[in-house]
């Protein structure tokens, strides 16, 4: 390694076109352009950050201004050539338009101009985020690069070329820089890691350019970093371990465990994540990812730089357990956590719930299937085999709430059940043709969803229990929160079952208040208790406070008079 440290992404900088990777069309294009000595005045390129613009406006000014070209392989010998590559060439000026905005600024170019170069064939301007310039000092530019005087280039540089006056990027010869293909990078950190004698694991390169996301220098940049700390070794471990990120092993390894019925090895493997540093957002990202994975496998697709995992990573037993349209549901509901989360008091809380409910996953019905079945029972009655009854009219029934017979202020012990719990309870048998069970609840969501109804789409799902009554349905909560939130939305309710399920019965809901004491939780619960620890409990019971607050209290004193009790003794501790 050199004794002082240079920064990969310096150090790679391409002194010559043919080094630029990934821009063969733009390389090759300069390069005819120069042979036939047609040179414009004006040069626009636009592409994603770090993809080589501003080091193709210094090589395309290094070819025109070699004392042995202008030509597309500069010499890299002469004072020209050296002074450009080391940033010293007074001929070729380099302006930051993000703090070079004022027209000022622009009216300094407008006069420099004016003088020609000192020691070079062009003076050349080259302008990096052009599109950060003002409005007027875009105008002052125009008069300037319509009538240039011979010697003077301009070599603007964007990422976002919408935001270039049309008047200028038509007086531009214009030049579209792409994203650089994985593989393309990962040849690139490869003979990074050789030029300074270390050792880099295929699958640590691979996620170093996944990461990147087509940019060269972002991928340099963490490759630095990377490198800081792994000695004379890259692995992915070691990132792992530093970087505190999931990866595809780590989440596969918990989804296998939600999945396969064990709950709670899934919310021991996730604890240890979290200890390890790893946060909520990441584990939600990187989940996110990992179903995606699985999505486009599933549907065919093999190849890594696509799929963002190598073969080797595909867990081909989750695979084979969920189905394309369970994938799709999962990966939607990532999507939803990783917008919502921001919102959430315990981001921590709701990864677990998430992972929790993975569980219900593998007897998720898709929609798919239900429309199937409607096919097959408008076919049925087509063929007269099915009778019909009469719909019933959608009655909306609201404020029932029960208690159990416990003093409220005991409920501050109580920790909140989640809708996992109590699976004893899932199958809910009907008397007529059609029934509700909790796997329902998901198309439900989803038709909530549909409706545009998000918040309900989501309190759905924490219905623990649908009780069967005479053709009613009661959806039981134990949450205040989603019995509230989704008694204000009883009609979307009804619509959503008649729209997943072409069925319009009549449907009440419940709050239905928890015992209290640690005796009355399923091992589950204690195990999500002991999770969360000491100041998680905390917030749990902030949130059961602010839900508790949202319950009118009008209702919880009637109730209690209903059950014979002393009104609740006030909100007090
Ligand atoms: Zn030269």
């Amino acid at each position: 390694m050199a004794a002082s440290y240079e920064v990969t992404a310096t150090r790679k900088r391409p002194q010559d076109f043919d080094r630029l990777v990934g821009q063969d069309f733009v390389v090759s294009t300069l390069e005819n352009a120069i042979k036939a000595g047609r040179i414009a005045h004006a040069y626009l390129f636009s592409g994603p950050r770090g993809v080589g613009k501003t080091s193709s406006a210094r090589l395309l000014a290094k070819a025109l201004n070699c004392e042995h070209g202008p030509t597309p392989h500069p010499c890299g010998k002469c004072d020209s050539c050296l002074a450009i590559a080391q940033g010293k060439a007074v001929d070729v000026i380099e302006i930051d338009g993000a703090s070079n905005t004022s027209v000022n600024d622009i009216r300094a170019i407008k006069e420099e101009v004016m003088y020609p170069p000192q020691s070079s064939r062009y003076k050349i301007y080259i302008i990096d985020e052009v599109h950060m310039l003002s409005t007027s000092a875009f105008n002052a530019l125009l008069k300037t690069i319509e009538e240039p005087p011979e010697y003077i280039i301009f070599i603007f540089a964007t990422t976002e070329l919408q935001k270039v006056p049309a008047t200028i990027r038509s007086r531009c010869q214009q030049f579209r820089f792409n994203l650089i293909s994985q593989n393309l990078i990962i040849d690139c950190l490869r003979s990074a890691a050789e030029d300074l004698s270390i050792k880099a694991d295929e699958d640590a390169l691979f996620w170093i350019a996944r990461e990147s996301t087509g940019s060269m220098r972002d991928a340099y940049t963490l490759f630095d970093q990377v490198a800081s700390f792994s000695g004379d070794h890259i692995t992915l471990q070691k990132i792992r371990e530093k970087l505190s990120i999931a990866g595809f092993g780590a989440v596969s390894d918990i989804v296998r465990k939600a999945i396969t019925g064990q709950g709670g090895e899934a919310i021991n493997a996730l604890s240890d994540l979290f200890s390890s540093g790893v946060s909520a957002e990441q584990i939600i990202k990187d989940s996110a990812d990992f179903f995606r994975t699985l999505m486009l496998y599933k549907s065919g697709i093999r190849r890594p730089d696509i799929l963002g995992a190598v073969r080797s990573d595909i867990p081909e037993d989750i695979v084979g357990i969920l189905t394309e349209e369970q994938i799709e549901a999962a990966l939607k509901a990532f999507l939803n956590l990783y917008r919502d989360v921001r919102y959430s008091l315990s981001p921590r809380f709701e990864i677990e719930l998430m992972i929790l409910r993975l569980s219900v996953l593998p007897s998720m019905v898709a929609p798919a299937e239900l429309v199937k079945k409607l096919e097959d029972m408008k076919k049925g009655i087509a063929e007269g085999n099915v009778v019909i009854k009469a719909p019933r009219q959608s009655v909306v029934v609201t404020d029932i709430k029960e208690s159990s017979p416990q003093a409220p202020s005991e409920k501050k012990e109580e920790i909140e059940e989640q809708p996992e719990e109590e699976p004893e309870e899932e199958v809910v048998v009907s008397e007529g043709s059609f029934s509700l069970k909790l796997s329902d609840l998901g198309a439900l969501a989803e038709a909530l969803r549909k409706m545009g109804k998000p918040s309900a789409a989501r309190y759905i799902t924490s219905v623990e229990r649908i009780d069967e009554n005479d053709g009613i349905f009661t959806f039981v909560t134990s949450k205040p929160l989603a019995y509230n939130s989704l008694k204000n939305e009883e009609k979307s309710l009804a619509k959503a079952i008649a729209s997943a399920f072409g069925e319009n019965p009549m449907i009440k809901l419940k709050l239905e208040e928890k015992n209290n004491g640690d005796s009355e939780f399923s091992p589950r619960m204690k195990e999500l208790k002991a999770f969360f620890g000491g100041t998680l409990i905390k917030k749990e019971t902030e949130d059961k406070e602010k839900e508790e607050t949202n319950v009118p209290k009008h209702e919880s004193i009637r109730t209690n008079e209903d059950n014979g009790l002393d009104p609740e003794p006030d909100e007090d501790n």
